[in-house]
């Protein structure tokens, strides 16, 4: 097999550019790269790039677009939309609250709804021997153990 002929790059002039192409450190405010969006908690929502950040290289050949790989696409965070899915931390953190609103901290169970702790601080089986229904909470781990 020959060797692998160079590949023509197609070289548009900027002007004739699909996109606008801004340099870095002169963006126009508003404009974000994906990776910059995602630090802010925001994806592009589905729009499609709005310009194109140019490579480091192109900074000499301002009159030429950019067709190098390490261009960025820059979205429009007026666009952006909030990441709907919240990360593992944060459902980690989530969980850690509600066990605290359902954990009875006298027996330990834990239900699967809130207990009125401000008012009684317990669950009602503690507080009034109201039995509970087992299949409303979660024997505390090592309950079988204790009894
Ligand atoms: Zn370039
Ligand atoms: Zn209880």
């Amino acid at each position: 097999m020959a060797r692998t002929r160079r590949r023509e790059i197609k070289r548009v002039p900027r002007t004739d550019a699909a996109l606008p192409e801004y340099d870095r450190g002169a963006l126009p405010e508003g404009l974000l790269t994906r990776r910059q969006l995602r630090a802010q908690g925001l994806s592009p929502g589905g729009h499609d790039p709005v310009g194109i950040l140019r490579c480091k290289a192109c900074a000499y050949r301002p009159q030429w677009s950019c067709i190098h790989p390490t261009r960025a696409w820059l979205y429009s965070v007026h666009r952006a939309r909030l990441k709907r899915t919240p990360t593992l931390a944060q459902e980690r953190a989530l969980d850690q609250a509600m066990a605290a609103r359902q954990t009875c901290p006298r027996c330990r169970r834990r239900y699967y709804f809130c207990l009125p702790l401000r008012t009684l601080g317990c669950c009602l089986e503690c507080h009034d021997g109201t039995p509970a229904d087992p299949t409303s909470y979660v024997a505390p781990p090592g309950h079988a153990l204790a009894a």
